[in-house]
């Protein structure tokens, strides 16, 4: 039996003014999605937060725990759903992109498959048991185990103009001064929430596989401020920096194996064309050299010397 007012989440119910934590399961797999549902007193938005689509970033996975905690049911309107731990299979194999179970990147494979692999079936989870309930939602990135960068925030362009304009709005409170306008992956949690309807932004603040506090602030600033903004935490959203809004994110990948140089940080201004890095062979004889796509602010920084044909290597934002 279900309390009255119970909002009820792939089986986790909560009665009005509770909090419940349990475990999401995807079906025909071994996974279990680590979720906090939050059902205020007084009716309101239902806001989803997902940490750790991607095994390695770990202050989003942080942030999303702390917020769990703090949440005090009294105080929201609405539901707040988090889910700590979108791929528990990825974290606990310390496995940055992909899922290693099938090989595929989660970040990918958006809306997923119901018959699919374990990655396909975890992105079906989400979008249909826990974001068809949500009326927002924010996905925690940070920058993989090998991927330095700079905090940055990525909205859909492909959503009706409506949900476009939504997740401009949750963009500009949530403090991260560059706010890059893309749909250059498919199969992305953004893009399938904005065809799914849905106002979505995908947070990235951390880098390089690490813990820090500083990203993790970043990111809970960030989330208190879209749940003042849609009105599910009382009070004003804290003011920010104005957004700088990129129009494009190339990305350079690798042309083939190899050892891979960087010449260029995050963060720093490039000109198109300029040098960006190469791979060169084990013996030190350059094998590829890569320039800048465009114009425009490094934003992320592959790290490792080990680079394997098709991986990311940088990424410009350009206005
Ligand atoms: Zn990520």
């Amino acid at each position: 039996m279900t309390a009255k007012n119970a909002f009820v989440v792939a089986g986790l119910s909560a009665g009005a003014g509770t909090k419940v934590t349990g475990f999401i399961p995807v079906a025909g797999t071994t996974v279990q999605m680590p979720t906090t549902v939050v059902n205020g007193v007084e009716p309101g938005p239902t806001v989803l937060v997902t940490g750790g689509v991607h095994g390695g970033e770990y202050p989003g996975i942080q942030a999303a725990i702390t917020l769990a905690g703090e949440l005090d049911p009294a105080r929201v309107r609405g539901q707040v759903i988090v889910v700590h731990v979108v791929s528990p299979l990825a974290f606990h194999a310390r496995q940055q992109y992909v899922v290693p179970q099938d090989g595929k990147n989660l970040n990918r494979q958006f809306p997923g498959s119901k018959l699919g692999t374990v990655t396909e079936r975890i992105a079906h989870t989400i979008m249909t048991e826990v974001a068809s309930k949500a009326t927002a939602w924010v996905d925690l990135h940070g920058g993989d185990i090998h991927e330095a960068l700079v905090p940055f925030t990525i909205v859909s362009q492909g959503a009706a103009p409506a949900v476009r304009d939504a997740a401009w709005r949750m963009a500009e409170v949530y403090g991260i001064p560059y706010v890059v306008a893309s749909d250059s992956v498919a199969g992305g949690t953004y893009g399938a929430a904005a065809t799914a309807g849905i106002p979505c932004i995908l947070t990235e603040a951390g880098q390089c596989g690490q813990l820090d506090d500083a990203n993790t602030q970043i990111h809970l600033r960030g989330l208190r401020n879209v749940l003042k903004l849609l009105g599910v935490l009382p009070g004003q959203p804290e003011p920010v920096a104005p957004v700088q809004k990129l129009e494009h994110f190339p990305w350079v990948r690798a042309g083939q194996a190899g050892c891979w140089y960087p010449a260029v940080k995050v963060g720093e201004q490039v000109a198109a064309g300029a040098p960006v890095g190469e791979i060169r062979d084990y013996f030190g004889k350059v094998l590829e050299a890569y320039t800048a796509p465009a114009a425009g602010v490094v934003m992320f920084v592959v790290t490792s010397l080990a680079i394997n044909g098709d991986d990311p290597l940088v990424a410009v934002g350009a206005e």
